[in-house]
């Protein structure tokens, strides 16, 4: 069931509009959410082995309308026509993970009892929560927020799921290919149209808010959340670091730079934004760099490496970043004003950037790569976790040991070593960030769990010979509970 707004769109390439009128009424969006509680009570309490089914008639559904999802993520989403196959792919592996490990996860398990409660059989178990309202960004419209809804799905919820007002149509897709396999439409629905339907969603008695999207937003979702103690999960940017020490593979490190620098027109969350070299390889790595960012230009057509920057404002906030680090005396290694085609920006390399300049500091959801030499891993570990956002990192060594210590040392949700962006082709690790990046997990057993409530159940076996749990105690029981505290955690008279 999909309640479709239909605003004047653009098709993020041409430009061309697509569709027009207004968004969902508030009490539209009331009446979703009203009709996935009514199918959350049936959904979560099939068996496991019924909603893997499910969810995999589903996947099977997706996968047979590939072109249409691939075709639809290029043209809103501004993608080449390989990058949307491969987020359709690596969404669909998402999805296929969530349904087939969300029993493993969730089942209810036996945890010890303890001494103390010896004569009780001790349970965990994990609940849906109801309903889970999934509020999602435009750059990867099937992706990102499919690591909330098809976690949220496998362990029990019904969600309603509001894409960007820049990805109506892959949202509504979504729903519709759920409804037209699944007996029951209102378990997956979607509700499309801008900001004020996000607001709608929260303000509609939902359960739990899978927000991803900025950190701005993500301020006043929680706000609003917080009035009704609704739980949150937020994802928000980055600014990831990748360092690389002087006995990394330069060419790997330069190939994995430029693609998590300038895919998608920078416009990923875990895309590579700084690089920290140690400046005794600095020089070989900048040419290495060089040679990969040779012919790479943004465009609409086949020949292009990436597409367009999607929101209309976007180049100017990368032309702010790049003025900044230019006046606190950044050097232009790649780029430039000459860069700027709006909505195309090719590829901009800034080297020597003060750590002080926005281009370091602040999130930049565009082509725009600052690269810094350092003096050594240490310095680059020092540097990366400086900023507000903690999203993800990467190390490139030929030194486990060095890996080892540096992924130990970053303040980040994810670390990478000797690669970049390759965690999301790993259904089994949890992404999120820290601090302005978020909190809470998407994806793996942690991502089921965040869309679960967790429910303790003890049931006594027999009565222990001693009862402490009553109003009339025998004279001899403090003196046995002071003997029982010594001797079970007094630890060894030195
Ligand atoms: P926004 O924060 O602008 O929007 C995110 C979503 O929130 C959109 O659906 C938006 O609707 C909606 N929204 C806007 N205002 C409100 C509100 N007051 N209440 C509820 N919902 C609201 O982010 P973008 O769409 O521009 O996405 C880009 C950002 O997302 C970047 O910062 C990027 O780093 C981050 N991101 C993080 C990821 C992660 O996993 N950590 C992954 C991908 C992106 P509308 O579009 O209609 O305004």
């Amino acid at each position: 069931m999909t309640q479709v707004h239909d605003r004047p769109l653009r098709d993020a390439r041409s430009g061309a509009p697509v569709t027009g009128g207004p968004d969902p009424s508030r009490e539209e969006v009331a009446a979703v959410v009203a009709a996935a509680r009514d199918a959350a009570r049936t959904w979560g309490r099939i068996s496991f082995a019924d909603r893997k089914s499910r969810l995999l008639a589903y996947k099977h559904a997706l996968v047979r309308r590939q072109d249409e999802l691939a075709d639809l993520i290029s043209s809103e989403a501004g993608k080449p026509a390989a990058d949307a196959r491969v987020e359709v792919l690596i969404g669909i592996t998402h999805l296929d993970w969530a349904a087939t490990h969300a029993q493993r996860v969730l089942r209810r398990r036996t945890v010890g009892a303890g001494l103390l409660g010896a004569n009780q059989h001790a349970t965990v178990g994990y609940e849906p929560y109801g309903v889970v309202g999934v509020i999602g960004p435009w750059n990867y419209p099937l992706f990102t927020p499919g690591g909330s809804l098809w976690y949220a799905l496998a362990a029990g919820n019904a969600v309603v799921f509001k894409p960007s007002e820049y990805t109506p149509g892959v949202g509504a897709l979504l729903a519709e290919v759920w409804a037209s396999v699944d007996p029951d439409p209102r378990i997956f629905q979607t509700v499309t149209g801008s900001g004020g339907v996000g607001v709608d969603l929260i303000g509609a008695g939902i359960d739990k808010v899978a927000f991803t999207g900025s950190t701005p937003t993500a301020r006043k979702v929680m706000a609003q959340a917080a009035q009704t103690l609704t739980p949150v999960v937020v994802e928000c940017g980055g600014k990831d670091a990748m360092i690389i020490a002087a006995d990394a593979d330069l060419a790997a490190a330069a190939k994995a730079a430029a693609f998590g620098a300038f895919g998608n027109s920078g416009q990923t969350c875990i895309g590579v934004k700084r690089v920290y070299v140690v400046d005794t390889v600095a020089d070989e790595f900048l040419a290495l760099l060089d040679d990969e960012l040779a012919g790479v230009r943004a465009g609409a057509g086949p020949e292009a490496n990436y597409g367009p920057m999607v929101m209309p404002q976007a180049p100017a906030g990368i032309a702010d970043q790049l003025a900044d680090a230019v006046a606190h005396g950044g050097a232009v290694r790649h780029g430039g004003r000459d860069a700027f085609r709006a909505p195309y920006v090719d590829p901009i390399v800034v080297v020597d950037v003060p750590e002080g300049s926005t281009a370091v500091t602040d999130e930049s959801f565009g082509p725009l790569l600052v690269v810094n030499p350092v003096p050594d891993v240490a310095t680059a570990v020092q540097y990366a976790n400086a900023v507000r956002l903690g999203l993800g990192a990467s190390v490139f060594t030929a030194s486990r040991r060095v890996a080892r210590q540096v992924a130990a040392d970053l303040r980040a949700g994810s670390v990478m070593v000797n690669a970049a962006l390759a965690f999301m082709a790993v259904p089994a690790l949890p992404f999120g960030g820290r601090g302005d990046s978020g909190f809470g997990r998407i994806h793996g057993a942690d991502g089921l769990r965040e869309f679960s409530v967790v429910k303790s159940v003890s049931r006594q076996l027999v009565p222990l010979p001693f009862d402490v749990m009553t109003l009339r105690h025998d004279p001899g029981t403090v003196g046995l509970l002071r003997t029982l505290l010594r001797v079970r955690h007094g630890g060894r008279r030195r």
